[in-house]
C-alpha cells in the first residue's frame, strides 16, 4: 500500500485500536451477565449509556457510551438469549469499533450482520435513530427479521424499507428506531421528499447514524452512482437522420475513439461531413454561441428554456450534442455488455454488478440514441426532476460507520471522501484459504478454453466452484461453454436477489458449479456441503470451496471480495484468477506499454514478468479510478451544495406562509379579492405555496438540464485545454445565481393569472402540470470497460 508510511506517520494505523478493543471485550466477562434476569440485562445496557438531550437549562448534552464493557457484556448475553448466536469476541470488537464510527474490516462469514446490529442497539439506546444500509432490499428484509428479536428485547422499534411498500407503510417505518434498507431505496425517498408541497406528505425522517454493510461497495464503488428522479415528458432524441448519418461515419477519419474507450471525438473532417450532409453552416461555431445563449436564457429565465428543441440559437448546439450522443451509442455501447434488448426495449446492464433493472435508463438523449441504433421505438425522454449521488446521500448522515471484508484497501478513499478510519478485526479462526498465482493467457479465447478445462478437471474431485465473471454477457458465455463441455451449472446475474440467495446458499454442495457476476448473491453465506452443511465432510476432504476468477477486476479489492467467498471461519478453500492480455484491466491499465514474452502452445504466459505486468496494470487502473472519483466528486459536490440551498428555501416555503406573504404583497388587489370571496386563509396559503414550489422545482430541473448541457460544451472546450472544472464552476454558479429570482418572478406572473378556488390553485389550467408519473433509476456503469452510459466516466475524463 503506497500510503502506509503516511498513515503510520500520522499515528493512524488500522491496528492501533486492536489492543484497546480486546481489553474492553475481555472485561465484558460473560458469567456476570448470564446470571441476570431480562430486566437486569436491559438495565445493565441502558445504564452503560448516556442518552443525549437536545438542550434544556444545562444546554445540549451529547450522547455517548460510558461503560463499553458493560454494554458489550449485556449485548452478548442478549444476542445469545434472543438470537441463539453467542457473539464471538471478534464480533464484539467489531461492534466496539463501529460504535466509535470506524469502518471495520471483518472477513466474509465472520458475522458482520450481528456485529452491526449490536452496534445499532448501542446507538439506538443513546436515543439516536439508526439506518442499517444493506446491499439490496432482500437483505434488508432478511436482516430485519433475523436481528429483530434483539431489538424487540430492548423495546426498540424496527423495520425494513423495500420497493413494494405503500407510501403510508414507508412513512410509518421511517418513524422507527432502527430501519434496514438498500441505499437506493432510501435515496429515492430523499428525492421524492424534496418534491412535496405539503409538509405532512413527507415520508422520511432524518436519521442520526448510518451503519453501512459492505461499506466499500457503497461508499467507494457506487459512490458516484447518481440516483435519478424523472417525470415523463418528451425529451430531445436524436433525429432518425442523425442515427443514419452516424452509421456512415468512419473511425479514424470522421471521429476518433479515445484509447481508454470512454470517449468519442469528432474530427474536423467529421464535423465538415456532418455540416455538408445536414446542410448547416458551422457545427462548432454555433455550438459555442449556442451554449452562451443557454447561459443567457438560464440567467434571465427566458421562456424557451434550454432543454427545449425550439430556440434557433440552440439548434446547432443541439445537433452537435445529438451527433456526440449518437456516436457514443454507436461505438462505445455494446449490446449484451452494456445493455440487452428485451421485449423490444433497451435494458441497461449494470457493468460492475451484472444487474438488469427495469427502471434503469440512461440520461434521456443517450437512451433514445441507443433505441434508434437498435431500430426500436424511441421512448419518451423524460425530464430529470432531481438527482443525488450515493456519496452525497451518505454525507447526509451526521454519524457513519460500516463493515466489510475489504476495508483496508479502501482506506485512502474512506479517509479522503468521508473522513472515516478503518479498524481491522482479526478473523475468529485464522484463514486457511490458499490464493494461487494468476494464470495469464494471450487472448480471451485461449483464457476461456483454459478456464473451462480447469473447471471440468476440478469438478471431478467433487470440489464445489464459484466462477466470478466481469459482466452478464461473460457469465452467460462461460455458462454456455460449460454446458457444451457437459458441466451443469447455475448462473447468477443479480436479477432476483431472493431467488439467487437460495441458489448461492447451495453453492457449497459437492461438485456444484456456480457462475456469478460480482455482486450476485453477496451477503449470503456459502456453507460447505450445502445450506444445511449436510455434505460438509466430503467437501472439506475435497479442499473446500474453490473460487475461479475470469479476468482480474479493476481493483485488487474487488478481486479480494471474490476470493473472500471461500475459506470462511477457517474453512479450507482456494482461489485462482485466469487472465488474458485482452482483458479491460490489462488493455486499459497497460495502454501504451510493451510486453515481450513467448507464449506456450496453449497461449499461456507463465513468465514472472507477465504476472508483474498484470499487477502493474491493475494498479494503474486503481489510480485512474481514484482520479475519476476525486474529480467527479468536485463536480457532484457543487450540484449538491446548490441543491441544499434550494432545499432550505423549500423548507421555508413548506413551513411558513412566506409564499402567500410574497404573492399577496405583489398583487394586493387580487389577494384582497380572493379573501373577499371567502376562500379560507389556509387554502390561500397552500395555493401560494404550490405556485411558488412549482416554479422553484421547475427551475431546479431546468438547471440540472443546463448543467448537462454545459458538460457537453465543456467536453468540447476540454480539447482546447481550458481548465474545465473551473469553467464548469463559473458557468454553473452564474446560472444558479438567478434561479430563485426567476422562480419568484414566474410565480408572481402565475399568481396574476391563475384561478384560485376553494379547491386551491388551478395550475393545470395554465399547463403547469406537476409531473405525475415519476420514475426512479440509477445510472450505473463500469467505468473501465464502458465509456458506455459512463456519464461519470466521461465527465471525469473531461476534467482531467
Ligand atoms: P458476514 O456478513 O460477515 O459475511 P453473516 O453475518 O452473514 O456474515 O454471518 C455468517 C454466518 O455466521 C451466518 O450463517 C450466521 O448465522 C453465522 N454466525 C454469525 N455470528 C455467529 C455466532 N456468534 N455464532 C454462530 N454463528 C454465527
Ligand atoms: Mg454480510
Amino acid at each position: 500500500m503506497a500510503f502506509d508510511w503516511f498513515w503510520k506517520a500520522m499515528g493512524s494505523s488500522p491496528n492501533k485500536n486492536q489492543k484497546k478493543s480486546k481489553a474492553v471485550v475481555e472485561q465484558a466477562d460473560s458469567s456476570r451477565f448470564s446470571a441476570m434476569t431480562d430486566d437486569e440485562l436491559r438495565d445493565a445496557a441502558t445504564s452503560a449509556i448516556v442518552r443525549g438531550s437536545s438542550g434544556d437549562e444545562h444546554g445540549e448534552r451529547p450522547a455517548y457510551v460510558k461503560e463499553a464493557s458493560q454494554l458489550l457484556g449485556a449485548l452478548r448475553e442478549v444476542a445469545s438469549r434472543t438470537l441463539n448466536l453467542p457473539p464471538f469476541d471478534v464480533q464484539m470488537q467489531g461492534t466496539y469499533r463501529l460504535l466509535h464510527g470506524d469502518v471495520v474490516e471483518m472477513a466474509t462469514g465472520e458475522g458482520k450482520t450481528l456485529a452491526g446490529a449490536m452496534a445499532a442497539v448501542g446507538f439506538a439506546l443513546q436515543g439516536k435513530r439508526v439506518h442499517i444500509i444493506t446491499v439490496n432490499s432482500y437483505l434488508a428484509g432478511r436482516d430485519d427479521r433475523w436481528m429483530g428479536p434483539m431489538f424487540d428485547f430492548f423495546g426498540l422499534s424496527h423495520g425494513a424499507i423495500h420497493e413494494d411498500l405503500t407510501t403510508d407503510e414507508r412513512r410509518n417505518i421511517y418513524q422507527r428506531d432502527v430501519i434496514f434498507g438498500a441505499i437506493n431505496e432510501l435515496g429515492f425517498d430523499v428525492l421524492r421528499d424534496q418534491l412535496i408541497t405539503r409538509r405532512e406528505d413527507a415520508v422520511r425522517v432524518d436519521a442520526d447514524v448510518a451503519v453501512i454493510d459492505e461499506a466499500d461497495s457503497v461508499m467507494v464503488d457506487e459512490a458516484l452512482v447518481p440516483l435519478v428522479l424523472a417525470g415523463s415528458e418528451p425529451g430531445p432524441a436524436p433525429a432518425g437522420q442523425i442515427t443514419d448519418l452516424v452509421k456512415r461515419m468512419v473511425e479514424g477519419e470522421h471521429f476518433n475513439v479515445s484509447e481508454d474507450q470512454r470517449n468519442v471525438f469528432l474530427t474536423d473532417d467529421g464535423a465538415e461531413f456532418v455540416e455538408r450532409e445536414l446542410g448547416i453552416e458551422s457545427l462548432y461555431g454555433t455550438a459555442e454561441s449556442g451554449s452562451a445563449g443557454n447561459a443567457g436564457s438560464a440567467g434571465n429565465g427566458g421562456d424557451s428554456g434550454h432543454s427545449g428543441n425550439g430556440g434557433t440559437a440552440d439548434d446547432a448546439g443541439q445537433t452537435l450534442v445529438q451527433i456526440n450522443v449518437a456516436l457514443h451509442a454507436e461505438h462505445l455501447l455494446t449490446r449484451d455488455v452494456h445493455y440487452i434488448v428485451r421485449d423490444g426495449k433497451v435494458a441497461l446492464i449494470d457493468g460492475s454488478r451484472g444487474r438488469v433493472a427495469d427502471l434503469q435508463r440512461w440520461p434521456d438523449g443517450l437512451q433514445a440514441a441507443v433505441e434508434a441504433k437498435e431500430g426500436l421505438a424511441v421512448t419518451d425522454g423524460g425530464r430529470i426532476l432531481d438527482q443525488i449521488t450515493i456519496q452525497a446521500l451518505v454525507g447526509m448522515y451526521p454519524e457513519v460507520c460500516g463493515m466489510t471484508g475489504t476495508a483496508l484497501a479502501a482506506r485512502d478513499q474512506l479517509r479522503q471522501f468521508y473522513g472515516l478510519d478503518v479498524s481491522v478485526i482479526e478473523p475468529n479462526v485464522p484463514t486457511q484459504r490458499f490464493d494461487e498465482q494468476d494464470r495469464v493467457y494471450v487472448t480471451a479465447a485461449e483464457r476461456d478454453a483454459a478456464v473451462i478445462e480447469h473447471i471440468v478437471e476440478v469438478q471431478k474431485t467433487g470440489q464445489p466452484q464459484l466462477i466470478g465473471t466481469q459482466d452478464v454477457a461473460e457469465s452467460e458465455r462461460i455458462a454456455d461453454q460449460l454446458v457444451l463441455a457437459g458441466v451443469e451449472c447455475s448462473v447468477l446475474n443479480a436479477k432476483n436477489h431472493e431467488a439467487e440467495a437460495a441458489v448461492v446458499a447451495e453453492a457449497g454442495r459437492p461438485g456444484k458449479v456456480t457462475v456469478s457476476t460480482q455482486m450476485a448473491g453477496r451477503g449470503t453465506d456459502i456453507k460447505l456441503g450445502g445450506a444445511q452443511e449436510q455434505d460438509r465432510d466430503e467437501v472439506v476432504e475435497a479442499g473446500g470451496l474453490r473460487v475461479v476468477g475470469v479476468g482480474r477486476f479493476r481493483s485488487e479489492r474487488l478481486d479480494n471480495q471474490l476470493r473472500g467467498r471461500a475459506g470462511r471461519q477457517g474453512d479450507p478453500g482456494s482461489s485462482v484468477f485466469f487472465v488474458s492480455l485482452e482483458d479491460d484491466v490489462v488493455a486499459v491499465g497497460g495502454a501504451g506499454e510493451e510486453l515481450q514474452a513467448q507464449p506456450e502452445a496453449d497461449g499461456r504466459l507463465p513468465q514472472k514478468k507477465v504476472l508483474q505486468f498484470v499487477d502493474h496494470c491493475q494498479r494503474v487502473t486503481e489510480g485512474q479510478m481514484l482520479d475519476i472519483h476525486a474529480t467527479t466528486w468536485k463536480y457532484n459536490k457543487l450540484v449538491k451544495d446548490q441543491r441544499d440551498i434550494i432545499n432550505d428555501r423549500r423548507d421555508v416555503l413548506l413551513d411558513t406562509a412566506a409564499a402567500w406573504d410574497d404573492l399577496s404583497y405583489h398583487n394586493v388587489d387580487k389577494a384582497a379579492q380572493l379573501q373577499k370571496q371567502g376562500i379560507p386563509q389556509d387554502v390561500l396559503e397552500q395555493a401560494a405555496r404550490e405556485i411558488m414550489l412549482y416554479h422553484l422545482d421547475y427551475q431546479w430541473s431546468e438547471h440540472l438540464a443546463y448543467l448537462d448541457d454545459i458538460r457537453e460544451s465543456i467536453h468540447l472546450r476540454a480539447i482546447a485545454r481550458e481548465s474545465p472544472i473551473d469553467e464548469f464552476h463559473r458557468m454553473s454558479i452564474a446560472a444558479f445565481g438567478d434561479l430563485a429570482e426567476t422562480a419568484v418572478r414566474k410565480a408572481r406572473e402565475t399568481f396574476d393569472t391563475v384561478v384560485i378556488t376553494e379547491d386551491g390553485a388551478q395550475l393545470d389550467d395554465l399547463g403547469l402540470h406537476k409531473p405525475s408519473a415519476t420514475w426512479t433509476y440509477m445510472v450505473n456503469d463500469n467505468p473501465l470497460s464502458s465509456g458506455g452510459g459512463s456519464v461519470m466516466g466521461s465527465i471525469a475524463n473531461m476534467f482531467r
